[in-house]
């Protein structure tokens, strides 16, 4: 599972980047409403763990946005603002759940546990190409249910491809996925992923193909 956290607490950041990270789930960290409905236009997390005073506005005001672009993504809101009004209000907003801080990560585990449990959630669980499957909720994938050794970059890569299978992925799109939003990149690295990927999943029938100018798409081999 790979989440969205939209957080300015660096402390706040960390504690959840460790205790997600032990139950194999990944986070990506941005500290912004901005920077947040950015990330969400590129598709990859199945969840948004939301915190509500951020720097440049309330966090509930992601939520609207969020249901547009991606109507069915479980939202929780993470705030010190905890009174009942201000759950209404988060709930009323749109959020699945509201917790508020401070919170045992304990119970945020279970809450995101339940969130991911409901049925529109399951649909979307696993994808499938050709003899390629891509389980989302614990992220492997495999060939004729034989799982597939990737690094975690290969991983990160074949994801998002996965999740939009037969539609083009930007470059720009697949960096952040590969190498989230703070590293820097050599321009040739993400290719060097994208050929090994593409050799690992020659079996599968899978092929990756490159779009000249603006990135990859992968679709079932002709
Ligand atoms: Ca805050």
């Amino acid at each position: 599972m790979r989440v969205l956290l939209v957080e300015d607490e660096r402390e706040m950041v960390e504690l959840m980047t460790v205790a997600l990270g032990r139950q194999d789930i990944l986070v990506d960290h941005v500290r912004t409403l901005e920077l947040a409905k950015e990330a969400c236009r590129n598709d990859i997390h199945d969840a948004v763990l939301l915190d509500r005073k951020l720097p440049d506005g309330d966090g509930l005001a992601l939520i609207p946005f969020l249901r547009e672009a991606r109507a069915g993504i479980p939202v929780i809101v993470l705030s010190a603002l905890g009174t009942p009004d201000h759950r209404i209000a988060g709930l009323d907003t749109g959020a699945d759940d509201y917790l508020a801080k401070p919170f045992s990560v304990d119970e945020l585990l279970a809450r995101l546990r339940a969130v991911m449990r409901r049925p529109t959630r399951l649909e979307a669980s696993s994808a499938k190409v050709a003899k390629l499957s891509f389980n989302l909720a614990d992220r492997q994938a495999y060939i004729d249910s034989v799982p597939l050794d990737l690094t975690r970059r290969e991983l990160l890569a074949l994801e998002i491809l996965v999740r939009r299978a037969g539609r083009t992925v930007a470059r720009s799109a697949l960096e952040e996925a590969v190498y989230g939003y703070v590293d820097e990149i050599a321009s040739n690295t993400l290719d060097s992923h994208i050929s090994r990927l593409r050799h690992k999943l020659a079996p599968a029938g899978v092929e990756i193909h490159a779009i000249r100018g603006l990135g990859y798409l992968l679709r079932a081999a002709p």
